[in-house]
């Protein structure tokens, strides 16, 4: 029955989203690396019960079970968009390896399912943490190119199979990184850093391997667009928080843009179809 996987499938994802909660809140700093889960406030320790993904926040109540401190909600949807992004994942890019019954197949699934997961940690660390301190964490950026390059090595070896050869999209693909991060780096360096973060550079290099050239440019294209969508709704829904100096995070549009993307395969331009 497809239900019982599904079901192992969110809460799998939810608790790597549950992880990725705790990392958000103790990145940085030294004291809250050792020990179990703890609540934040009154630094009890929780009980087993109150640290299932998704369920033990909505029978708590968003709240702490003994101080009654509030539990930020982010944490809820954090743990849900795990669990969302693991049942999508293996329906759209994993379940064809592991049905395929080769084991060669289900190797490369379960690396492909490794990979996934770790690219939802640092998706998830990245998106909340710069939406939170407005800064990309460097380790996890670093992290995000690694993941990326191990997709374009991969690529790259089975070069004859993917491209059918040394084509164009072959070449274009081998520098992507670089050529999706360049419009970036070119407003950096000529805005004396100010318009736009190194980070953001970091984010854009590992998604242009991860995604490839194609997929890469419209992530780009997306991420400018829903970027400057929600930056003019809320400079005109918060006038007084926001002006034209503030400093907007972008990590997460990039990274929403990148799952929207993946996911739904979106050539935004169709330049697929130009380039062959
Ligand atoms: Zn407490």
């Amino acid at each position: 029955m497809n239900l019982i996987l599904y079901v192992l499938l969110f809460f799998t994802g939810a608790a790597f989203g549950s992880f990725v909660g705790v990392i958000v809140d103790r990145l940085y700093i030294k004291s809250y690396i050792k020990g179990g889960s703890m609540c934040q406030s009154c630094a009890r320790r929780l009980k087993w019960f109150e640290t299932i993904p998704v369920i033990s926040y909505i029978f708590l109540g968003g709240k702490c079970r003994k101080c009654k401190t509030k539990i930020g909600a982010e944490h809820f949807w954090i743990e849900m968009a795990g669990g969302i992004f693991a049942i999508a994942s293996y329906e759209i890019f994993l379940k064809n390896y592991f049905l395929a019954g080769s084991e060669k197949s289900l190797l490369l699934g379960v690396v492909l399912a490794i990979l996934f997961a770790l690219l939802f940690i640092v998706f998830g660390v990245i998106f909340n943490y710069d939406l939170k301190n407005k800064l990309v964490p460097t380790n996890y950026a670093l992290l995000l190119i690694i993941i990326g390059l191990a997709f374009e090595a991969y690529k790259a070896i089975n070069y004859q199979t993917i491209y059918g050869g040394l084509t164009t999209l072959f070449w274009l693909d081998l520098f992507s990184g670089f050529l999706i991060a360049l419009p970036f780096f070119l407003i950096y360096t000529f805005s004396n850093k100010k318009a736009v973060g190194f980070g953001d550079i970091l984010v854009y290099f590992g998604i242009g391997y991860l995604a490839g050239f194609i997929f890469g440019i419209s992530v780009f294209l997306l991420s400018i667009w829903i970027g400057a969508l929600v930056s003019l709704i809320l400079l005109y829904l918060r006038p007084k928080k926001y002006n034209k100096k503030t400093a907007i995070p972008f990590a997460p549009f990039i990274i929403l843009a990148t799952i929207i993307v993946m996911f739904l395969q979106l050539d935004i331009i169709g330049l697929s179809s130009l380039l062959f």
